[in-house]
Formats: C-alpha cells, sequence, structure tokens
C-alpha cells in the first residue's frame, strides 16, 4: 500500500482514509445529480473520476478501490438508470464495463506518478545527504590540511588543468582567479631548484609514479619557504592520467634543524677545544722539547764555529738537527691548530690507520706521563672511509683520554691501552672497525645504558659530553658506536664505519 502514497504526506488512519473514499465519491455523486436537476447535464464520469483520483493520491490502493466500487454501483444506479432501478439494460453494460475499465486505469496511472513522485523524492532524498555527507567530509578534510601544514592539488597534465585545495591555494599564495598554470607555479620555483622539477616532470613522463623531494617557494612577501612535495600519478576513470600532489611546509622544521646542526658543529668544536685545554701542559711539553732542542744544537753549534779551525761537518749535522726539530714542533702546531679550527665539515675518502696514527702522536706526551703501555694493531691496506678528518680524530682522540682517565688509579696491573682497526666480514661486511680497549676500572651495567647520553658523566670534573658528541659524530658519518666490557679487566669502546668505495685521491 506504501508504493501508492507520497513519503511526504503522512499517511491517514485507514478508517479516516476509507470514509474520504466513500466521503469524496457520494460528493461526486452528489454533485453530479446537482447539476443534472440545475442545468440539465453533469460531467459524471469526469467528477467520479477525479474524486477516485483524489482517493488514490491520499488514501493508496484500498479507499481507492471502495471508490471505484463505489463509483461503479452509484453510476449504476442514478447516472445509468435515473429512475434509481437496480436492473440494468443490456445496452448499458458497456457504458458500466468501460467506466470501471477507465476508473482502474485512472488508479494505475495515478499509482504510477506517485511510484514515480516517491521515488523521486528518495532519489531527492539521497542525493542530499550525499551532498550533505561529502560537504562533512570536505570540512574535515580541509581542516585536517589547514593542521598539519599540508596543501594538495591535482594536475593533467594532458589538458593542463590544475586543481587546488584551500590550504594548498593558502600556502602556496596563489591567485585562482587568474587560473594559474603549470608554468606560473614553476615561475614561483627558487630558480636553483627549477631543473629539479623539470627533471622530476620528465621522470613522471617517463611513467615513474611516486616522487618526493623538496623545493624553495617564493612567498609574496620575498621570504622563501620550504616544501616538502610528494607526488603520485593515478589513472582516472575517464582513462586520464593525473598527478596527485601533497605539498607541505616544512619551513619552520628545517629552520629549527638547521640552527640545530650549528649548534652541534659548535658543541662540537667547544668540546675538542676543551681536550685541548685540558692536554695544554702536555702540549706545552711536546712544543718545548724540540724549541729545547733547537737552542741546545745552536749553542753546539756556534761552538764548532768557533774551533780553529771550525768544524763545518758538526756545524752541518747540527743545522740538520735544528731543521728535524723545528720541523716536529711545527707539525705539533699544525696538528694543534687544524684541531682548534672552527672549518666547515668536510667529507672525503681518508685512511683510519693515519688518523689513528695522528691522535697517538698528538697524545704521545698524555701517554708517557700516564704511564701508559701502548699497543695498536693497524690493518695494513684497510680501505678508506668517508669522513672529515678533524671529526673523526677527535672521536678517537677521545675514547683514547677516556681510557688512559679509566686506568687513572690502576696501580696493581700494567696501564694497556690498545688500539685496533680492521675491515669486518660477516653482519659488518663493507665497515671499517676501531677498537679502543683499556684496562681500567670497566663498567658497571648502569652506565653500559646511559654512557652515550648527554651529561652522564662519573667524573668529578667531567661534563658527559664527549661520547654523547662522539656518537652524533659517528652516526652523521652512517657508522655505529658501542661499548662492551672485557672479559678481563677494562672496557672497550667500538666504533664501526661505512669503508668507501673511492679510492684516497
Ligand atoms: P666525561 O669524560 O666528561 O665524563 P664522556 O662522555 O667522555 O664524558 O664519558 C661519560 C662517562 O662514561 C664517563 O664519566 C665514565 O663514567 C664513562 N666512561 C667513558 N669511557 C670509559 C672507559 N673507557 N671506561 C670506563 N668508563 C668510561
Amino acid at each position: 500500500m506504501s508504493t501508492f502514497r507520497l513519503r511526504w504526506w503522512p499517511t491517514p488512519p485507514a478508517v479516516l482514509a476509507y470514509g474520504v473514499a466513500i466521503l469524496s465519491v457520494t460528493a461526486a455523486l452528489a454533485l453530479a445529480l446537482l447539476l443534472e436537476a440545475w442545468v440539465q447535464s453533469a460531467p459524471t464520469v469526469s467528477l467520479f473520476l477525479c474524486a477516485i483520483m483524489f482517493v488514490a493520491w491520499y488514501g493508496g490502493l484500498g479507499p481507492s478501490v471502495l471508490a471505484v466500487v463505489l463509483a461503479t454501483v452509484y453510476f449504476t444506479l442514478f447516472m445509468v438508470e435515473p429512475t434509481g432501478a437496480v436492473a440494468v439494460d443490456g445496452h448499458d453494460v458497456p457504458r458500466i464495463v468501460l467506466f470501471i475499465l477507465t476508473t482502474v486505469f485512472v488508479i494505475l496511472l495515478s499509482a504510477a506518478q506517485q511510484r514515480n513522485a516517491q521515488e523521486l523524492v528518495r532519489v531527492n532524498k539521497a542525493l542530499l545527504a550525499e551532498v550533505a555527507q561529502r560537504r562533512r567530509v570536505e570540512a574535515y578534510l580541509d581542516e585536517a590540511q589547514a593542521l598539519s601544514r599540508t596543501g594538495s592539488f591535482g594536475w593533467t597534465p594532458a589538458s593542463n588543468d590544475l586543481f587546488f585545495s584551500k590550504e594548498c591555494q593558502r600556502l602556496l599564495e596563489l591567485d585562482l582567479d587568474q587560473r594559474p598554470s603549470f608554468d606560473d607555479i614553476l615561475a614561483r620555483v627558487h630558480a636553483d631548484d627549477r631543473p629539479m622539477v623539470h627533471a622530476v616532470r620528465e621522470r613522471s613522463d617517463a611513467g615513474q609514479p611516486d616522487h618526493d623531494y623538496e623545493i624553495r617557494w617564493r612567498a609574496l612577501a620575498g621570504t622563501t619557504k620550504i616544501l616538502h612535495v610528494r607526488a603520485h600519478r593515478v589513472r582516472l576513470q575517464s582513462g586520464e592520467e593525473e598527478l596527485v600532489v601533497a605539498v607541505m611546509d616544512v619551513t619552520a622544521a628545517r629552520r629549527a634543524q638547521e640552527a640545530l646542526h650549528a649548534t652541534e658543529v659548535a658543541l662540537t668544536h667547544a668540546a675538542r677545544v676543551a681536550t685541548l685545554g685540558e692536554m695544554s701542559a702536555s702540549i706545552a711539553h711536546e712544543v718545548n722539547q724540540p724549541l729545547a732542542a733547537i737552542v741546545t744544537n745552536g749553542a753546539a753549534g756556534a761552538r764548532w764555529l768557533d774551533r780553529q779551525p771550525p768544524d763545518l761537518g758538526e756545524v752541518r749535522s747540527a743545522i740538520e738537527r735544528m731543521i728535524r726539530d723545528a720541523q716536529r714542533a711545527s707539525e705539533v702546531v699544525q696538528r694543534l691548530r687544524a684541531l682548534a679550527r672552527k672549518a666547515p665539515v668536510e667529507r672525503q675518502p681518508i685512511d683510519l690507520n693515519e688518523v689513528v696514527g695522528d691522535s697517538i702522536a698528538f697524545l704521545q706526551r698524555e701517554i708517557q706521563t700516564r704511564r701508559i703501555v701502548l699497543k695498536s694493531e693497524l690493518r695494513p691496506g684497510l680501505p678508506p672511509v668517508v669522513a672529515d678528518r678533524i671529526e673523526l680524530q677527535q672521536v678517537v682522540i677521545n675514547l683514547m683520554v677516556n681510557g688512559m682517565q679509566a686506568m687513572e688509579r690502576v696501580s696493581d696491573r700494567p696501564r694497556l691501552l690498545l688500539v685496533r682497526t680492521s675491515s669486518e666480514t660477516g653482519s659488518e661486511a663493507g665497515q671499517a672497525v676501531l677498537a679502543v680497549q683499556d684496562s681500567g676500572i670497566g663498567l658497571d651495567s648502569a652506565s653500559l645504558t646511559r654512557l652515550f647520553n648527554p651529561f652522564f658523566t662519573t667524573r668529578p670534573a667531567g661534563l658527559g659530553l664527549g661520547l654523547s658528541i662522539c656518537r652524533s659524530i659517528v652516526e652523521s658519518h652512517g657508522g655505529r658506536i658501542w661499548a662492551s666490557t672485557n672479559e678481563g679487566p677494562g672496557a672497550t669502546f667500538q666504533v664501526a664505519l661505512p669503508l668507501s668505495t673511492e679510492r684516497i685521491a
């Protein structure tokens, strides 16, 4: 029954619907009789049809069937046989049948029309719900994009059509009324980054589906934004290819990273200078020794010259010794200057054994005064590692100084410091490994987990930054640093660094 009624029309109670059916048809009859009496002509069939159509629309199938039956009875009783007699003449039968057929046809027509109207209302409602849902999703998406500072746009290369999300429009500061094209967009990219965008486009045209890169974007205020761009190529249902691009403003993050890096560099340098400060006594001695030797050899040379005749051979060898000592002093100063210098980090293939050798030479005096037995096992022909020489030297010196400090209070056994280099096979394949092993106080399990944390120290005068700086240097070189306790007394610190595929220049 419900299919015969419009949804927005409240379903009338059954009694009312049937009542309306009887009333409507009776009213149509009454009107027909009145018109017949007054003007001797009444559109009887039309009036009944109107009543039936109204009932079908208002009450549905049941009441409309009742209306048809009632109208047929009225029609037969009052219209076909105005006398009110029940008997029906044979020649009236076709009129009555035609009347019944017409009313049934009207009911069916009305039902079909109502079904259509009802379907229309249903489709309309579903459409409105869909639109509301889409608007909500769109609003969420806009909000999420604004919160994450990520805009998006779609680009159809074939038609050069561009569609921008609200956040993207805001982020790129675009005037969409001007209908920006791909070239307009490109013009806002920093000139140095444009070749990269062209290269990405070429790779995309060649079929590469995913792209991930960063560009500098010229903001309208004249400043530069750093944008992280991720693009994915999709095929639309229409068969057209479209590039879906997400654009994220990472300016603040990059600036913070740069500031952090600058702080790290400054801290690393400060720690290096602090190490030099700690060793100033040995450094002074290191420079002083050749200088004193130069003075002694100079005096000896002068005495050989004063001889009659002057012994020029002895003078020559005294001068040669002076030159050698001056070179030694100059080397010490050069090593010092290199460590104290605040030079930009420079990565190149270098020989790890050479760096270890330099570090040992630098710490020679310290090793002697602390009565350390130094052993070095450097693997000959070790392939180079790509590193900044000074930073790597800082790591080696730090680990050696820590080892020596850990043996400060050792008096019942030799203070053994072993420096070893090797190139690894197995899981560490393709890596050079440096190990610094001491026979000092060793490490307890609590220290082992915190050693590399900034400000962890057990030394009264310690800062606790050395090992954390070592870790950041090693990790920035793509390497790994770790500590372990020895089977005997002491600890071993190891550094693994990737081997270079290049040869040392
Ligand atoms: P600091 O030397 O200023 O304390 P480090 O970061 O170099 O800072 O070292 C942190 C701590 O790690 C040291 O205080 C010490 O407790 C421990 N440590 C470092 N090297 C060794 C070692 N070879 N043996 C034992 N403990 C060590």
